[in-house]
């Protein structure tokens, strides 16, 4: 074994990288612990933010997995690559730290070497190849495609179902095994992240080609698509990177060597991460130079090695953090939208105005936000969206002419008519009262206030009509539940409930306007005849066949009762329609109940 070298430690380092360590785990614990937690691991990814960006001027709009915060951080690690250097990779990347301390271990044993010559070369070109089929499918698709392969994300999601087993898989081994064996491996090598940032590195070479691609598109009016633009960048990358091995102008610090202080002791040359040939250097121009400083710390002569000829050791780690804060700040303040979709013609919008509102909690991610889209679409007068699914918020453009505010806020909400608990078959009547709820405003919040009225025994059913404030019938048996009690579990504040095996906790922030003093009784049955809705589609060329070929099979249904079995129906019919022999499927409600 390696006698052990008594180096300086590199605190400025050391302490962002064990921060890292740290939220990791304590995000972990939380997740065993907290049922009702549920972090994602990539909601500050850079990379995730680089393609998210490709995305969005792609498409105008982000998918569920993208976010403002990932863009912020892509930008701050961009401005870090310009200013300083790789400070991302160096500092606070997960597999950057994990893959760095194993090769460590492997040095104690002396199993780590270098790869030089033409296979580092070819080697290098894996890393760009990653970064062109990343960020063509996430932008082809409008999904974070580095999740189907990211080490860590399948290690940390504990392989959720945006990972792709057979690709995560020999991910994860040739990360681990190439990073104990191959000095730095995955960053060299494999991480498109760092192929990225080295582009930046190449700034104006990248800049040209933007600027050409755009001329083309824009001026001349020639139909390229954009992956040819990825295509040319990429492999500019690479041969850049093997042909120069060190940054165009880019990034502006770097190390410097001082060679009158200098003893050529080597020392920087061994704790250099990459091996960078430190002490032949008057700078250090490396393109593998992240930075991270262990050779200004670790280096035994007072001043001989400086960033930019000043004492600076601190000013990595401290524009990491800089950058970071930065970067959260400004994205807690602004938000992309996650849709702006516009049909309104340039003429209606010269007096187009913008209605807002926050709290629809329906709109929490890019599927949604097209389906509020899709259903604001059908609204007169209004012209466009815009969605802002962090806060869940929404723009509304619309005409002031043909729609106001409240016709907006009438289109934007959907009323229901919900069995939240079918009622015992002895139950004959039940109670029902209207009341005005405040703070109220999508099927999100009829959903949270089912779950809070269905954990209270004796609460059967909810239906509600817009109003301002959103009337609501509560349907009950007045010997479980009465109306002081109905408000009490309304204005609860927050609700707790399971779906699919995890615990939710969501704040519930309603408020009774008003409670109609007198108290409906409805039968049982006809209530829930009222609120049953049937079902009849036709399949396998069912019009083809005369009544008297077909024969009907019929089956007592009671479940159809709940609304949540009816949002079935379709799934059923879609297994159905599989049997060639079955040719129409019909729920409906008869001789009191419903029958499939
Ligand atoms: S820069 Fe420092 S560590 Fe490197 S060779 Fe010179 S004295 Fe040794
Ligand atoms: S040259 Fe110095 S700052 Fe650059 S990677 Fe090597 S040890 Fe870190």
């Amino acid at each position: 074994m390696r006698k052990k070298k008594n180096y300086k430690t590199n605190y400025y380092r050391l302490t962002l990288q064990w921060i890292i360590v740290a939220l990791l785990g304590y995000m972990v614990v939380r997740l065993f612990v907290d049922k009702s937690y549920h972090p994602d691991f990539e909601a500050y990814c850079p990379f995730g933010g680089m393609q998210a960006l490709g995305s969005y001027l792609n498409t105008n709009s982000l998918a569920c997995t993208m976010s403002t915060t990932q863009i912020m951080m892509g930008i701050a690690l961009a401005i870090g690559v310009l200013l300083i250097s790789k400070l991302f990779c160096s500092y606070i990347c997960p597999i950057g730290i994990f893959t760095e301390w194993l090769g460590r271990i492997a040095d104690r044993f002396k199993l780590r070497f270098d790869i030089g010559g033409i296979a580092d070369k070819l080697l290098r070109s894996l890393k760009y190849a990653l970064l062109f089929i990343t960020i063509y499918f996430t932008v082809s698709s409008s999904e974070l495609f580095c999740r189907q392969f990211d080490p860590y994300y399948a290690i940390f999601s504990g392989f959720d179902g945006d990972v792709t087993i057979a690709y995560a898989i020999p991910a994860i081994l040739i990360t681990i095994f190439g990073s104990f064996f191959i000095r730095q491996f995955w960053c060299k090598y494999l991480c498109p992240l760092g192929a990225a940032a080295n582009i930046f590195a190449f700034a104006p070479v990248f800049v040209v080609l933007t600027l050409l691609y755009w001329a083309m598109v824009s001026l001349i009016g020639w139909q390229i698509h954009w992956a040819w633009y990825l295509g040319a960048v990429s492999p500019a990358g690479l041969l850049l990177e093997v042909w120069r091995r060190s940054g165009m102008y880019f990034p502006l610090m770097k190390i410097t060597r001082h060679q009158d202080i200098c003893t050529n002791c080597k020392i920087c040359d061994k704790v250099c991460p990459y091996a960078i040939k430190v002490s032949e250097a008057d700078a250090v121009k490396h393109i593998d130079c992240h930075m991270c400083v262990d050779c200004v710390v670790k280096c035994p002569e007072k001043g001989a090695l400086t960033i930019n000829r000043k004492p600076l050791r601190w000013l990595p780690a401290a524009s990491v953090v800089i950058l970071v804060v930065a970067g959260l700040f400004i994205s807690a303040q602004w938000e992309l939208p996650t849709i702006d979709m516009r049909w309104g013609s340039e003429a209606q919008f010269k007096n187009a105005k913008v209605y807002q509102q926050a709290g629809l909690k329906n709109v929490k991610c890019f599927g949604s936000s097209r389906a509020f889209a899709g259903q604001m679409q059908s609204v007169e007068g209004v012209l466009g969206v815009q969605t802002f699914v962090k806060g869940f918020r929404v723009k509304v453009f619309y005409d002031p002419e043909v729609i106001d505010e409240r016709g907006i806020r009438q289109g934007i909400f959907n009323p229901v008519n919900w069995v939240l608990v079918e009622p015992p078959a002895s139950l004959e009547q039940l109670h029902v009262v209207d009341i005005g709820i405040d703070r109220f405003f999508d099927t999100r919040d009829a959903f949270l206030l089912g779950e809070l009225l269905k954990q209270n025994p004796g609460v059967f059913g909810l239906e509600t009509y817009f109003g301002e404030p959103v009337h609501a019938k509560i349907y009950f048996d007045p010997i479980f539940a009465d109306p002081a009690k109905l408000k009490s579990i309304i204005e609860q504040g927050s609700v707790t409930y399971t779906d699919h095996d995890q615990t939710f906790t969501e704040r519930t922030p309603f408020k009774v306007e008003y409670i109609e003093p007198e108290i409906d009784a409805i039968d049982t049955r006809e209530y829930l005849q009222k609120t049953f809705r049937p079902f009849n589609r036709s399949f396998n060329d069912y019009d083809t066949f005369a009544e008297e070929e077909l024969s009907i099979y019929k089956l007592p249904f009671p479940e159809a009762i709940r609304q949540d079995k009816q949002s079935w129906f379709v799934f059923l019919m879609s297994h159905l329609s599989g049997h060639d022999g079955i040719v129409r499927m019909n729920v409906q409600w008869l001789d009191d109940t419903p029958v499939l």
